[in-house]
């Protein structure tokens, strides 16, 4: 099969998003999900972009970015000793936005399915764009915090617009935003990345499930 998407998608999590917790779907379920995932990964049309920026503390809670203040404790905690960080867009394009509204005039479950699919892979296209992110900064001897994104914790959503404009989002890779800051195509995702001279080890998935969050002095929330 011809695809756009060669990334792997986890059942697993298309299965959570999808409700399952220890149950798998029932044989007619698992059909639709193979036949909506056959479709999606031939019409997505994946797209990434990123940028390294160096930035400075204004206080232990505001960073500047291109003389842009940046307000978070959150965020300032999670890359508290970062002078470096990679702004980051990713989208899977139109299609699922046009299978979702398409099958919720026709078939609601066929809705709630390609949403769950096209969650588990913007994911796993994070996932990937993580990975390359990941040996750029280690050539040059930084190490990754996990993804931090603007509407995360007390992180403004507003940055939206910011991001958006640093990153040339619109032109570059098609993503707009709507007056209330909701992303178009809404399968995109966007992030700061914290590049940090420390080793934490960090989890990809995150620190909600990084046994050091506990003690973690970076720890997201
Ligand atoms: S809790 Fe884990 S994933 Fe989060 S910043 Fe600390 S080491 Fe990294």
């Amino acid at each position: 099969m011809e695809t756009t998407f060669p990334y792997e998608i986890p059942d697993r999590e298309i299965y959570r998003y999808l409700g399952y917790r220890n149950a798998l779907p029932d044989e007619a379920v698992l059909q639709k999900i193979a036949l909506c995932k056959e479709r999606l990964i031939k019409d997505v049309s994946p797209k990434a972009i990123w940028q390294y920026y160096d930035i400075t503390w204004q206080d232990d809670t505001t960073l500047l970015l291109e003389g842009i203040p940046v307000r978070s404790q959150n965020l300032s905690r999670n890359i508290a000793d970062c002078h470096r960080i990679c702004l980051l867009a990713v989208t899977l394009g139109p299609a699922p936005d046009r299978y979702i509204q398409k099958a919720e005039v026709t078939a609601m479950s066929d809705a709630v399915i390609y949403q769950a699919i096209s969650a588990a892979m913007i994911e796993a296209y994070c996932y990937h764009i993580n990975g390359l992110i990941r040996k750029e900064a280690e050539e040059e001897g930084y190490f990754l915090r996990p993804r931090f994104s603007p509407g995360y914790g007390d992180f403004p959503l507003e940055f939206q617009r910011n991001i958006g404009d640093l990153l040339q989002m619109a032109k570059n890779i098609g993503i707009t935003l709507t007056d209330s800051l909701l992303m178009m195509p809404s399968k995109s995702v966007t992030a700061i990345i914290g590049l940090s001279k420390t080793n934490s080890e960090c989890k990809e998935a995150g620190c909600e499930v990084c046994n050091k969050s506990a003690t973690c002095a970076f720890r997201r929330i």
